[in-house]
């Protein structure tokens, strides 16, 4: 009788909280996590263990000791830039890892996973908004390391009956209704909380990358999606796979697109504070626009984002 859902880079950002919608729904979680990029208070009270993936024995030994029924994987770099700067370290930490995670989980008899994906595996989007079955050419490494795990899982589903649900993420905005935890990466890269920190004085000015691709203002189009209406759909999508029924691949997002230039305004208004912006240069791997359709996981989960984003 198996027990838990284990939360890899469950004290990161999604990672977290996903531990907490797990928590309120009564589930019994374990966290392993390596803490280089997450944070030991964001699961405090729950069972944590520190570990890396990369590690083959640290993964047999959690297997081992441990009931698990169920593994929800974030752990995982996660950066754009950087990969293009360092693809190697990210084929290692996101690919290499996972192998050694779905080997231990095949060594243990468990069958169901919940992958933490990404819009990156489209690349520049062949329609907008973007569906499941559309063209997935990735643009930076990043991108391409969860289009290979997503392959893996089909094969593996096929040899050995892993089943899986991979959610593709737009981009995760938000926090906690709590306040208690929320988005802290370290250095920070994302441009909401940069522009936050700009709007708080906590630096000088933010840098928007690119004003000259194919959008109305010149800068680039994403989807912003609330991080709680991503964790509940990590609960729909284990409730799936408990379900027995087959993988998926679903896109998640908030279906309106937004430019840097008009999350910067709103942050604007919304702090009623300067911000001061810079142009530089394209970000190596940005697509101009990335918006999702998310009518697949509506109609087949019954996922409802409550925190809808409207334009004016
Ligand atoms: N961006 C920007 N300035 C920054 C950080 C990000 O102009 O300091 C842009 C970035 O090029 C992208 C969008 O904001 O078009 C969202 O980037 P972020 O890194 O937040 O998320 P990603 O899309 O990489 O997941």
């Amino acid at each position: 009788f198996k027990v838990a859902v284990l939360v890899t880079g469950g004290a990161g950002y999604i990672g977290s909280h996903t531990v907490a919608e797990l928590v309120e729904k009564n589930e019994e979680v374990i966290v392993v996590d390596n803490l280089e990029k997450g944070h030991r208070d964001a699961v405090a009270g729950q069972k944590l263990i520190v570990g890396d993936l990369r590690d083959k024995e640290f993964l047999a030994k959690v297997f081992s000791e441990n009931d698990i029924e169920a593994v929800i994987h974030f752990a995982a770099y996660i950066e754009v830039g950087e990969s293009v700067q360092n693809p190697l370290k990210y084929y290692n930490n996101n690919v290499v890892a996972t192998l050694n995670l779905l080997t231990a989980m095949k060594d243990a008899g468990v069958d169901k996973i919940v992958f933490s994906s990404t819009a990156a595996t489209y690349g520049e989007p062949e329609n907008v908004p973007i569906l499941e079955t559309d063209r997935t050419f990735p643009t930076n490494p990043y991108g391409e390391t969860k289009l290979a795990v997503e392959k893996a899982l089909k094969w593996c589903d096929r040899a050995y009956g892993t089943k899986y649900v991979a959610l593709r993420y737009f981009n995760a905005s938000g926090a906690h209704e709590s306040g208690e935890i929320g988005e802290d990466h370290s250095p920070e890269s994302h441009l909401i909380p940069l522009i936050i920190q700009a709007a708080l004085g906590k630096r000088e000015s933010i840098k928007i990358f690119g004003n000259d691709y194919n959008t109305p203002d010149g800068t680039c189009i994403r989807d912003y999606i609330h991080v709680s209406d991503l964790a509940n759909a990590h609960y729909l999508a284990l409730q799936r796979l408990r379900e027995g029924k087959e993988s998926e691949i679903y896109n998640l997002g908030n279906g309106k697109g937004f430019s840097v230039k008009e999350v910067i305004d709103v942050v604007r208004k919304v702090t009623g504070r300067p911000i001061k912006v810079e142009d530089a240069p394209r970000r190596p791997g940005d697509p101009a626009i990335l918006v999702a359709s998310s009518d697949k996981i509506r109609k087949e989960l019954n996922w409802q984002p409550r925190m809808l984003i409207s334009k004016r």
